[in-house]
């Protein structure tokens, strides 16, 4: 199996669609109460909501479910001053980020939503959200490692490339060597997945070497992975 589907399956996957302009009525959970989610017209207001959100509480629904079950602990911290005072500041990604934690969700949920919100951030949000994204990145791989080391490579691979994505190229520099050491180490049998984990290593040394923090390696909507700008 190639790196790059087994980076698809293994991360969390995100659901990614509405990406076509639809006008849907919805039920805000936390209020009981409808509200009409127009993603054109949202699109034509410049307001960046690729889920629909209450527009009294700001909830977002922004998976397929019912919420009901989760609705007093949602409660609480939606109407929160910590979630409320978010809604001005942060984007709906972050905020789905933050529920997610809040509800005690599986950390590789929350991790996956933070890299999702790194995308849409803008240059004030952006390191916030990139280093928040590798600190708990960071904790994926301790946990990971214990499920061998092509997979605890995949967290891995992510915090190099925001690591040169904030500038800190030393950070990123050390990682990509201490990760090759570990890949060398390991790789007694030609492993494919190793060979391509370290071209992506070598093509990331490439970029360092460069100073180049706009080229990313990142996630299409397929869940497949590339370098793109
Ligand atoms: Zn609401």
């Amino acid at each position: 199996m190639k790196l790059g589907t087994i980076l698809s399956l293994v991360l969390v996957l995100i659901c990614i669609g509405f990406s076509r302009g639809y006008s849907k009525e919805e039920v805000c959970p936390i209020d009981g109460k409808k509200f009409e989610f127009n993603s054109k017209k949202n699109l034509a207001l410049g307001i960046n909501q690729k889920y629909p959100e209450c527009p009294r509480c700001g909830f977002v629904l922004f998976e397929v479910r019912s919420y009901n079950p989760y609705r007093e602990k949602f409660k609480q911290y939606i109407m929160s001053d910590e979630y409320q005072k978010m809604r001005k500041t942060e984007t709906q990604t972050w905020r789905i980020a933050k529920i997610v934690e809040a509800d005690q969700r599986p950390l590789e949920t929350y991790v996956g939503y933070l890299e999702e919100a790194t995308l849409s951030a803008n240059s004030k949000q952006y390191s916030k959200y990139a280093k928040e994204a590798i600190d708990r990145e960071l904790d994926v791989v301790k946990r990971w490692e214990s499920y061998g080391d092509i997979v605890a490579t995949i967290p891995r691979l992510i915090i190099i490339d925001l690591y040169r994505s904030l500038g800190e190229f030393e950070n990123a520099k050390n990682m990509i060597l201490e990760t090759k050491k570990m890949i060398v180490k390991e790789n007694n049998n030609d492993n494919t997945n190793y060979k391509e984990a370290l071209g992506i290593l070598d093509k990331q040394l490439v970029l360092l070497d460069k100073k180049d923090i706009k080229r990313r390696y990142l996630r299409n909507k397929e869940g497949e992975w590339s370098f793109r700008n």
